[in-house]
């Protein structure tokens, strides 16, 4: 079975940053105000020999909280039946919002592998906040800065732990 993992959660939380990180592509569309990536993005990336197909997910560009969380739903779902993986990325700097919990929810009841991804730990003193993700119940938050790329190491590396 191909290994494919998937990256979700609300805008602008980092989704299309991590993925040009882990893709080392420009591919996916990081726009400065709000995440406008529309269509699901499928890259190929390759971390110590071992290969994956990685997907980033978007496709909100405006709209009610009404809007957003009907189109975030579908994606997870998407991302529930054709991952194996799933990258669920959150906002150190944001905190839990009430679309985080929908995804969380969501991902609980799936019974898939997630990892919890606390993005935007640029420096030292974010490490600590990220420990409001616990109450998500899908484990540990990976702290990580998609924009500097620290913390990705270790992330791809429990990742393909999982294949
Ligand atoms: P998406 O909507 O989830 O795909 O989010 P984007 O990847 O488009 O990023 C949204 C905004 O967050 C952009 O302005 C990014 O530059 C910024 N961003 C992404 N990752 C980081 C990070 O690790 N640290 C900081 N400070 N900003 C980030
Ligand atoms: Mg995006």
């Amino acid at each position: 079975m191909a290994n494919i993992v998937a990256i979700v959660g609300r805008p602008n939380v980092g989704k299309s940053t991590l993925f040009n990180r882990i893709t080392e592509s420009r591919k996916a569309i990081v726009d400065e105000q709000s995440g406008v990536t529309r269509d699901r993005h499928h890259g190929h990336a390759n971390w110590s020999g071992r290969e994956f197909t990685i997907i980033d997910t978007g496709g909100y560009i405006s709209g009610s909280e009404d809007v957003f969380e009907g189109e975030i739903r579908k994606q997870v779902e998407i991302s529930i039946q054709e991952a194996n993986i799933i990258l669920f990325v959150v906002d150190v700097t944001a905190g839990i919002t009430d679309l985080d919990d929908v995804v969380a929810d969501m991902l609980r009841k799936s019974g898939k592998k997630v990892f919890v991804i606390a993005n935007k730990v640029d420096n030292n003193e974010r490490w600590g906040e990220s420990a409001v993700f616990h109450s998500f119940g899908l484990g540990a938050p990976y702290n990580i800065s998609s924009l500097s790329g620290s913390g990705t190491g270790d992330l791809l590396d429990a990742v393909i732990a999982e294949f």
